[in-house]
């Protein structure tokens, strides 16, 4: 039934159903690294608990998932405060959608916004954060305020640099992931060994970061892109365009895919180009990122309590053929 058809009673039940069900996928996703189900069925199920909260805002409670980002810290890390959130990001899933928010940008804006198009890695979110060029702290997003301390474990990639060209103090802000080969060796040795499998390269992530013991992180093929500097703005970087590029002169991993996009064609040109190459790197995305280039106008939008106003994620259709060709992988 479609949801302005609900009276109030019926809204508040198929509410509480929705948020019992989605809570679940989420306590199996963040907390066990075991997903219940493929991300499209929760993301099927998040929309219709967006739609049925847009229908009845008076509803909305502050402890519903469209409010709080995700994850939670397991027993036995430190937690580390993250002074600027460390925050979800929107999402759409149709081209159609992608085009309104761009035109709702524009208009609120009152010019064409140029954006800095970037994949969207399926891995976990980092916080590096370094004083005096040394790597003094990494943590996970947590509930986006709380996060893991995972340095120790962060220590053994070695992709993350442990001392930066410069004696600087700075936090920076990225993605681990598993490359879809280590991934596949992961899973076909756990197999053998009669132990459980992770369901995909981000669960198997997860996994093998948030160890208490960083000896196992060690044995996993973990590595990193980084995307964000922290308050980009006092190490004189005025767009996200610049921030990559003085992340990678600072010796960070920095994914060779982004691109600024300044019209509707270029967008539309940078998704028809990175679509099919989801089928050979090797790494996960799971969609596409548009964020204003612009630093300042960044700020000038700000955020809601879950997600940045000037960053959209375009999440690619869900991927069956690709999960069959990995299951034949393991099975020869
Ligand atoms: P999200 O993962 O969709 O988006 C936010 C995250 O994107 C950031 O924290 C960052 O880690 C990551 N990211 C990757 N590339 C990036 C880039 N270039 N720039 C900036 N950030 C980048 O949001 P979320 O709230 O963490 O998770 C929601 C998603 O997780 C859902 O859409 C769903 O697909 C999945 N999920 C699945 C289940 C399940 O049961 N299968 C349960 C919960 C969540």
């Amino acid at each position: 039934k479609p949801v302005d058809q609900y009276s109030e009673a019926e809204a508040t039940k198929a509410l509480a159903d929705l948020r019992a069900r989605i809570n679940q996928y989420r306590e199996a996703y963040y907390t066990k690294d075991a997903p219940l189900v493929e991300d499209y069925v929760y993301d099927a199920a998040y929309e219709d608990l967006q739609a049925l909260e847009k229908q009845f805002p008076q509803l909305v409670t502050p402890d519903s998932p469209t409010q709080l980002v995700g994850d939670v810290t397991l027993p036995g890390f430190t937690k580390v405060r993250h002074d600027i959130p460390m925050l979800s990001m929107g999402d759409v899933f149709s081209y159609d959608e992608l085009k309104a928010f761009v035109t709702r940008l524009d208009d609120n804006v009152g010019e064409t916004v140029a954006y800095n198009a970037e994949l969207k890695i399926d891995g976990l979110a980092l916080s590096l954060v370094y004083q005096q060029g040394r790597l003094v702290e990494a943590s996970t997003r947590g509930d986006g305020v709380i996060g893991e301390d995972v340095t120790r474990n962060i220590k053994t990639i070695k992709a993350v640099p442990q001392k930066l060209p410069q004696p600087l103090d700075v936090e920076v802000r990225g993605e681990c992931y598993m490359p879809v080969s280590s991934f596949a060796k992961l899973n076909e040795a756990r197999e053998s060994r009669g132990e459980p499998i992770f369901a995909n390269p981000r669960n198997a992530a997860a996994g093998s970061l948030r160890q208490l013991n960083p000896r196992i992180t060690k044995e996993r093929d973990l590595s990193v892109w980084l995307y964000t500097i922290v308050n980009a703005q006092n190490y004189g970087i005025t767009t996200q365009a610049d921030a990559l590029r003085t992340l990678s002169e600072w010796g960070f991993p920095v994914n060779p895919n982004g691109r600024v996009c300044r019209s509707v064609e270029d967008i539309d040109q940078y998704i028809s180009e990175m679509t099919p190459q989801r089928q050979t790197l090797d790494y996960g995305i799971d969609g596409i990122v548009l964020k204003v280039n612009d630093l300042d106008l960044q700020a000038q939008l700000g955020n809601t309590v879950k997600v940045p106003r000037w960053e959209i994620a375009y999440k690619f259709p869900p991927e069956m053929a690709h999960t069959i060709i990995r299951d034949i992988t393991w099975t020869v």
